[in-house]
């Protein structure tokens, strides 16, 4: 996708801070962070949201992201105190990047019912 931002990250045609990589997915930190820890978790493949996951996907990519999340749990030493993975589907899930992310947020005490 030419214009996603997110691809343009996975492409390093933009630059961000990045954590992890390898073929299939690249995580990196939120530019507005809203916690310490702040980092998002992408397929490198343009997948909009959620809803357009194929069953393929949960063979690979969703065990490549989540296999991606728990390294960076060690690496971030999120693991004792505990963390947030979230991700924002459409309007009412207060996604605003159509690019399928997982955010990994840690470093403070999260608060339920989210905003
Ligand atoms: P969401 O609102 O769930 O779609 O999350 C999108 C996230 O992408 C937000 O937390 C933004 O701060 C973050 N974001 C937008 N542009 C960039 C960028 N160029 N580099 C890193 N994070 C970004």
């Amino acid at each position: 996708m030419d214009q996603c931002i997110f691809c343009k990250i996975a492409r390093k045609e933009l630059s961000s801070e990045i954590v992890f990589e390898n073929e299939k997915i690249i995580a990196f930190r939120d530019v507005a962070p809203v916690a310490p820890t702040h980092i998002l978790v992408i397929p490198k493949e343009h997948v909009e949201s959620l809803n357009e996951l194929e069953e393929k996907d949960y063979e690979s990519m969703i065990p490549e992201i989540f296999l991606c999340i728990q390294e960076l749990v060690t690496q971030q030493g999120l693991k004792e105190e505990g963390y947030r993975v979230v991700s924002n589907c459409g309007q009412n899930g207060g996604q605003t990047v159509g690019h399928l992310h997982f955010h990994l947020l840690g470093g403070r005490s999260m608060q339920w019912p989210p905003g």
